[in-house]
């Protein structure tokens, strides 16, 4: 049975994640932060973990939990989009924001990379179109852009280290989907997008590694 690892697995993409790999028969780790979201997902079937990504110590603890797992899939879902407003960022937005869309990644993915380059599996991270910097047209949610164009270039550095050990790496846009941070009026469901991310991996071979695609497929600029 194939292992599954979702970070931010509370609600939206996350959960969904959680929900379709267990449907189809993985076994599934996946963190929350809230005992209620951790029960929801023992009721699924996952193995539940308390994660709060901005939390060192919780890391490492997690990291410790996580010592000898072999694992097939991972993905790095948790993120804040932050002020809906734009203009000058406050520090307490702006440490929120880079916080868990970066410095999280930058604690995470040094630990999960090797889990995956053991089966040489394949580890995706929730960016967003919204950051790339090749194919922008727009400046709304500036801070979250600026955050997930860093979160994709530690991507670009965890595949340069890991892809080479077997892991293939991949920055994903997920789409603009109907979740708590997409809102009601988005573009598709949270089960077509999630449908779509899991094939898009399960499909990736290591020539995909240090790439930035759309859920469906389609490479993205940086
Ligand atoms: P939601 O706002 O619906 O969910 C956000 C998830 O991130 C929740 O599970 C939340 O947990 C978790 N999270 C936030 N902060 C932390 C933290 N400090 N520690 C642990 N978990 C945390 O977002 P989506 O499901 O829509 O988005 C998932 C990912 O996809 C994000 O990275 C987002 O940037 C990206 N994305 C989404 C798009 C969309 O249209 N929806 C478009 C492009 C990218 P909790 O419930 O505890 O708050």
């Amino acid at each position: 049975m194939p292992t599954a690892l979702i970070i931010g697995a509370s609600r939206g993409i996350g959960h969904e994640l959680a929900r379709q790999y267990r449907a189809d028969g993985w076994r599934v780790i996946a963190t929350a932060r809230q005992a209620h979201d951790l029960a929801q997902l023992t009721q699924l079937g996952a193995e539940a973990h308390a994660l709060d990504v901005t939390d060192a110590e919780a890391i490492a603890g997690l990291a410790w939990k996580l010592d000898d797992e072999r694992i097939d899939a991972a993905w790095l879902v948790a993120g804040l989009y932050g002020p809906r407003t734009d203009g000058f960022p406050t520090q307490d937005d702006f440490d929120a924001v880079m916080h868990t869309n970066v410095l999280a990644a930058m604690r995470l993915l040094p630990i999960v990379a090797p889990l995956v380059a053991g089966t040489r599996g394949k580890l995706g991270v929730l960016s967003s179109r919204m950051g790339s910097i090749g194919a922008r047209n727009g400046t709304t949610g500036s801070l979250y852009r600026a955050s997930k164009a860093a979160l994709n270039s530690v991507l670009r550095d965890t595949a340069l280290t890991f892809g080479p050990q077997g892991a293939t790496c991949i920055a994903f846009h997920p789409g603009w989907v109907q979740t708590d941070m997409g809102g009601a009026s988005a573009a598709i469901s949270v089960e077509d997008s999630v449908r779509d991310l899991r094939a898009t991996l399960a499909r990736a071979t290591l020539d995909a590694n240090g790439t930035f695609l759309n859920h469906d497929g389609d490479p993205i600029a940086w």
